[in-house]
């Protein structure tokens, strides 16, 4: 009864507020659960096949992790590779779960990541999932903390526990800094939350950044995480930027 309810909810919401592709901004049938018109998900299939410019392997099957993180993190696993500059699905998707909470678009995006960590791990067992956590201004700007939605979504469908073991202390925005200020930065932008030490303590840890440019922020939270005693900590992005002419982790900014 209350499913069906909230089917009709749904279906009129969907009526007076019709999805739209993320990308070319085309509305879409209003029971469409894809944020994609059909031929922007062509090209966001093509971004999901291409080439690390690291290991040379599919995107798909690449486990790179970023130079400084190596002894810190075992793999790392990513949908995309972009190029912020260039306009992509993949920078639409990113752009949108930054500014919108979206339920249909996050539900996307988690399905498109259960899938991409499903192929690379086999099993949850003493596994939760955390995030890098977004400083205060931007959440209180948007309303939203794309990565703490998304790690949310995904401890669901690998039942999972969601923990928030890291917390922003302040540091700058990462935008406008070169790699090694970046690092600085990270260091001093987060911190343990003492009341996740249990949870974390012997655990695998699966990391989630919505997107990782020169793996500064991994680094200092992967580094918390050891420090709170995290067995294995696995790295998960939805998009890995790169710039022509660099190969990840290396990039400039
Ligand atoms: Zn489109
Ligand atoms: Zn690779």
């Amino acid at each position: 009864m209350i499913n069906t309810v909230r089917k009709t909810f749904d279906n009129i919401l969907g009526l007076l507020f019709p999805p739209f592709c993320v990308h070319c901004e085309k509305l879409l049938n209003y029971r469409e659960t894809v944020p994609l018109c059909p031929e922007c998900r062509e090209l966001w299939e093509e971004e999901k096949h291409s080439i690390c410019k690291d290991c040379f392997k599919k995107v798909e099957e690449c486990e790179c992790v970023p130079p400084r993180a190596k002894s810190k993190i075992k793999k790392s696993f990513h949908l995309c590779e972009y190029d912020p500059t260039v306009k992509s699905v993949t920078a639409s998707l990113v752009l949108c779960c930054k500014d919108h909470n979206y339920k249909f678009v996050n539900k996307f995006v988690a399905d498109e990541l259960e899938a991409t960590v499903r192929a690379h791990l086999k099993s949850f067992k003493n596994t939760v999932i955390t995030y890098v956590p977004r400083s205060r201004e931007k959440v209180i700007k948007t309303g939203v903390d794309q990565s703490l939605i998304c790690a949310r979504e995904l401890a669901k469908r690998f039942d999972i526990e969601c923990v928030g073991a890291i917390k922003r202390v302040g540091g700058t925005e990462q935008k406008s800094l070169d790699f090694v200020e970046r690092l600085e930065n990270a260091r001093f932008s987060y911190r343990a939350r003492n009341d996740a030490l249990l949870t974390i303590n012997s655990r695998n840890v699966i990391l989630y950044d919505d997107i990782v440019t020169t793996g500064a922020s991994l680094c200092a939270c992967a580094d918390i995480l050891k420090s709170m005693g995290a067995r294995t900590i696995y790295a998960l992005c939805l998009g890995r930027v790169y710039r022509k002419g660099k190969g990840n982790g290396q990039s400039d900014v």
